[in-house]
């Protein structure tokens, strides 16, 4: 279909978090041209959004020119009008009455995709990336992969393009995750750049990476990193 679009032109949302910066090495390491797209949206802490610039920092140093310019959004102000969760405000975390965590931000990921088929359209790029998983499943309803596919098809027909809407983690685990990152050559830089704790903590290093290591994330991202261990070959 000629809609203008390349598929060797790819959009990856990239928080700086393990999730997203494997999907964005996965991404080099098969496409030509990849940007990358971040989000303030009044997250607590922005220390996963200031990594971003040492990850692309490494990630293009390995891949030279493929990786294309970085783009952010500033969304905190609506998002801050529209109300609180724990993912933005000093609130515990906790889980709400219908079983989701309270770290929840309704919309979020339904936004993001809106934003990057805005920005992938002006750029002529056909896959977007992004690193939502059913597996290891926190009860978000927006990483599903039917609200992904859903997404698919709402951008397409609202844009007139052919988006490809790509999850590469969408059904491996945390485990599988952590192996990714071995085969891509990115281990050291996941475990030393990137940034998933809930709560900011970047002064406890541990195996996995820094975090307070009790948090919902840090959980899944150590459990995960001692699952994959686990089951590896020893070197
Ligand atoms: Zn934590």
């Amino acid at each position: 279909m000629d809609d203008g679009l390349s598929a060797e032109r790819v959009l990856v949302l990239f928080s700086g978090g393990q999730d997203s910066t494997t999907c964005l090495a996965w991404a080099l390491n098969q496409f030509p041209h990849v940007e990358t797209l971040g989000f303030f949206y009044g997250q607590r802490h922005r220390v996963e959004l200031d990594c971003r610039d040492g990850v692309r920092a490494s990630l293009g140093q390995r891949f030279g020119t493929r990786l294309g310019p970085d783009h952010v959004l500033d969304i905190s102000a609506p998002m801050a009008a529209l109300g609180a969760s724990a993912m933005t405000h000093d609130i515990e975390i906790a889980t709400m009455a219908e079983g989701l965590p309270n770290t929840f931000v309704p919309g979020r990921n339904l936004l993001f995709f809106t934003y990057a088929g805005a920005l992938a359209y002006r750029r002529s790029l056909r896959r977007i990336v992004g690193g939502m998983c059913e597996t290891d499943f926190s009860g978000y309803p927006d990483c599903r992969d039917d609200t992904i596919k859903a997404l698919q098809v709402a951008l397409n027909l609202g844009m007139q393009r052919r988006f490809m809407l790509e999850t590469p983690l969408m059904w491996i685990d945390k485990a599988a995750t952590w192996a990714m990152a071995e085969s891509l050559g990115i281990l050291d830089l996941i475990v030393e750049q990137t940034h998933t704790c809930y709560l900011g903590d970047r002064t406890n290093r541990r195996e996995w990476g820094f975090g307070c290591g009790t948090c919902p994330a840090c959980v899944l991202r150590s459990e995960g990193f001692h699952r994959w261990r686990s089951f590896r070959k020893p070197d």
